[in-house]
C-alpha cells in the first residue's frame, strides 16, 4: 500500500486522506534524535486518525501531521476511561525492507478488547492500513542501529461529550509511532520482580484480558511499591486466592523446567484474568517447534519458590513486545526472597529471545508467517 505525496488511499472500506506534514523534522535533527531514542518520548512526523459515530460508522480516515488533539473537558474517555490500546514494532530488515511482527494479531486482539469495553470493532483491514500508512510515511524514523525498532501505538477512546454513564456513541482511533533503541543495548540484565501482597490486577469477570488503559492505572501503585522495594517490575497474583502467579503489570510470565532437549515451559492459562500476549503465543509456538513441552496451568507462588530453591526450576522469564524475552533473576515480596538460576540468564530464555529477535529483524527465515513486509 503506498500513497502519493498527497491524495487519497483506498482500502476495502475506507478512503484514507493523506495530509503530509508541511514542516517535517529536518533530517539532521531527526538523525540526532535517533542516536539514543530511549523509549516512548520521541514521536514521528505523522499520525493516523479515524473517527467513529453510531450514525456514520467509521469515517474521516486520514494520515496527518502528528500533533495535539483538542477535546472538550466533558469528553467521555476523560471521565469513565473507555480507552484501549495496542503495541507493536516495525523493523528494518537486512535487505533494506521494513517488516512488522504479527500486526494481524494486534488487529484481532484490539477487536476483542473493543468487545469487552463496549466499543465498536475497527475492521482488521482498516487497522492494518492505518499502521502501514504511518510506517511507510515515517520510515526514516525507524532506527538503523542494532536492535532498534519503531514502536507503534494504536489506541482508541470515547469522544462523546456527555457525562452520563453509558458506552460512548463516538470514538477516535489513532496510531502514533515512536523510535525505540535496543532494549538490550547494555547487555541482557535479568530483572528483579516484586510479588504484590496487597494489590491485584484483574479479577474473574473483570478486564484482565483486555488491553485497556484502566488496567494500567490500577497497576501503578503496585509498580511504585516494587520500585520502592528496589525491584524492576511487579508480579500480580490471582485475585481470588492470592496464590497463583498471573502476570507482570505489562508482561506475561514463564518458568522453565529441565534442560537440553528435555525442557518444559510452564505459564498461566488464558482464563480471563491475564492479557493474551502475542509474544507469549509466539513463545509457545517456538517451544513446539523446538520439541519442548508446554504446560498452561495455574502456577502457585509457593511452587515457584520451592522449585527455585531446590534447583528443579532452572529459569523464569517475562515476555512482551517492548522487552521481548527478559530473564527474571530474583523474586521478592513481603516475606519472600529467592533467586532463580543463580540470578543469571539461562540457555532456554536466551534461545527464545535470540530466535524471536532474529525472526523480527528478518535475520532468519520466518517459517510461521509472522513477518509482514511493507513496501
Ligand atoms: C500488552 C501486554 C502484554 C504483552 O503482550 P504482547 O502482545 O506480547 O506485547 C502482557 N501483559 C499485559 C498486561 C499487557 O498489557
Amino acid at each position: 500500500m503506498s500513497a502519493g505525496a498527497t491524495g487519497k488511499t483506498n482500502t476495502a472500506g475506507l478512503e484514507f486522506e493523506v495530509r503530509p506534514n508541511p514542516r517535517p523534522t529536518p533530517p539532521d535533527e531527526r538523525a540526532a534524535l535517533l542516536v539514543n531514542p530511549g523509549f516512548g518520548r520521541i514521536f514521528t512526523d505523522h499520525m493516523v486518525t479515524i473517527r467513529y459515530s453510531d450514525t456514520k460508522g467509521w469515517y474521516d480516515a486520514r494520515l496527518e501531521p502528528y500533533g495535539p488533539i483538542s477535546l472538550s473537558p466533558a469528553t467521555a474517555a476523560l471521565h469513565y476511561a473507555q480507552e484501549i490500546f495496542e503495541g507493536l514494532k516495525a523493523y528494518h530488515s537486512p535487505d533494506g525492507g521494513i517488516t512488522l511482527f504479527r500486526p494481524e494479531a494486534n488487529a484481532r486482539r484490539m477487536q476483542l478488547t473493543c468487545d469487552r469495553m463496549a466499543m465498536p470493532r475497527l475492521p482488521e483491514e482498516e487497522f492494518l492500513t492505518a499502521v502501514r500508512l504511518l510506517v511507510e510515511r515515517d520510515r526514516e524514523w525507524i532506527p538503523t542501529q542494532e536492535g532498534g525498532s519503531l514502536y507503534i501505538r494504536p489506541f482508541m477512546f470515547a469522544t462523546e461529550v456527555f457525562l452520563g454513564v453509558k458506552p460512548s456513541s463516538e470514538y477516535l482511533f489513532c496510531v502514533i509511532a515512536s523510535p525505540a533503541g535496543s532494549y538490550f543495548a547494555g547487555g541482557v540484565q535479568p530483572v528483579d520482580v516484586w510479588v504484590s501482597a496487597e494489590y491485584t490486577r484483574a479479577a474473574p469477570g473483570g478486564t484482565g484480558a483486555a488491553k485497556c488503559a484502566g488496567n494500567y492505572a490500577s497497576s501503578l501503585v503496585a509498580q511504585a511499591e516494587a520500585i520502592e522495594a528496589g525491584c524492576d517490575q511487579v508480579v500480580f497474583l490471582d485475585a481470588v486466592e492470592r496464590r497463583y502467579v498471573d502476570e507482570l503489570g505489562g508482561m506475561n510470565v514463564f518458568s522453565v523446567y529441565g534442560d537440553g532437549d528435555d525442557v518444559t515451559l510452564v505459564t498461566p492459562p488464558l482464563a480471563g484474568t491475564i492479557l493474551p500476549g502475542i509474544t507469549r503465543e509466539s513463545v509457545l509456538a517456538l517451544a513446539g517447534q523446538f520439541g519442548w513441552r508446554v504446560e498452561e496451568r495455574q502456577y502457585a507462588v509457593d511452587e515457584w519458590q520451592a522449585d527455585a530453591e531446590s534447583g528443579l526450576l532452572r529459569e523464569s522469564f517475562a515476555c512482551g513486545t517492548a522487552a521481548v524475552v527478559t530473564p527474571i533473576g530474583r523474586v521478592r515480596g513481603a516475606d519472600l526472597d529467592f533467586t532463580i538460576g543463580g540470578g543469571a540468564e539461562g540457555p532456554v530464555t536466551r534461545r527464545l529471545r535470540e530466535t524471536l529477535l532474529d525472526i523480527q529483524h528478518g535475520r532468519v527465515e520466518d517459517t510461521h508467517g509472522w513477518v509482514h513486509r511493507l513496501a
